[in-house]
């Protein structure tokens, strides 16, 4: 059993996760990092090598969170490595963006597969641990585009949208266990993933932004570090935006 507390953050090798994670580890958590697959362990290494400077365990655990079966033998590994799992970051999370008259079913099923599904995948083997815990904080991953809708993202505001049904769902059924479940809604981050958006794209979303800048990883790993952390005991069944004023 692990004299820290232990997180596990799925899609941790880079941009807001690999924040999420280091944010945990600085506040004295094991971290297990979630990796896809064997050509993202290098950097997931990577990750829980950065982690380890803090003085905490931390390794990678390879799944795809889409698949339950993979999902279900990681959660068996984190678990037989520390003995206990307090804080889920479902943070992993894919786009494939088109218009709905030209959305493919490959483009829509990708989509729902590994923000949405994953979000089940996961919480179906951890809640029992915390149940069994009486303890335990649950932090989804959402967007603003889940919260209030975006062009050209049908299937991922479907996706985002359902996990803070999900999120409220779970909230109301295991607060009776000390189990806390909440939702961040990232704006506009600065990763890979908003990388790949044009630039027209880009500035017309700036122009949204009452603070006028677009966010950092870091920004959304310290709001999950807050409701990961002591502070945030009493709140549940939450959305916090975390977008410099976007969605208000
Ligand atoms: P990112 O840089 O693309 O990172 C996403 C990570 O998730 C990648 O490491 C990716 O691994 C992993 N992942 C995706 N599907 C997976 C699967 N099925 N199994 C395991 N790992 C998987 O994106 P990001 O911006 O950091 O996004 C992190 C989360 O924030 C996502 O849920 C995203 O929807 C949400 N978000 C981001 C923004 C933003 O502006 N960036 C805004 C709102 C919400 P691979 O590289 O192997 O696919």
């Amino acid at each position: 059993m692990s004299e820290h507390k232990v997180a596990l953050v799925t899609g941790a090798k880079q941009g807001i996760g690999r924040a999420i994670a280091l944010a945990l580890a600085k506040d004295g958590f094991d971290v297990a990092i979630n990796c896809r697959g064997e050509q993202s362990a290098a950097a997931g290494r990577e990750v829980a090598a950065a982690c380890m400077q803090y003085g905490v365990d931390a390794d990678c655990f390879l799944a795809d969170v889409s698949d339950f079966e993979a999902c279900a033998a990681m959660v068996k590994r984190v678990a037989t490595k520390w003995g206990r799992i307090d804080v889920l970051v479902n943070n992993a999370g894919i786009t494939r963006d088109g218009l709905i008259a030209r959305m493919s079913e490959e483009q829509y099923d990708a989509v729902i597969a590994s923000n949405q599904k994953s979000v089940y995948n996961m919480m179906r083997q951890v809640v029992p641990l915390m149940m069994k815990q009486r303890d335990g904080r649950i932090i989804n991953i959402t967007s603003v585009a889940g919260v209030y809708g975006n062009a050209g993202q049908f299937n991922y505001s479907a996706s985002k949208a359902a996990v803070i049904g999900m999120t409220k769902s779970a909230a109301k059924e295991l607060g009776g266990r000390n189990i806390t479940v909440n939702a961040i809604a990232p704006g506009f981050v600065d990763t890979d993933m908003t990388g790949k958006l044009p630039d027209k794209a880009k500035a017309a979303i700036l122009e949204r932004i009452s603070l006028g800048r677009t966010g950092k990883p870091e920004d959304i790993a310290a709001a999950v570090a807050f409701l990961a952390g002591p502070g945030a005991a009493y709140i549940t069944g939450q959305v916090l935006c975390v977008d410099g004023g976007i969605v208000m």
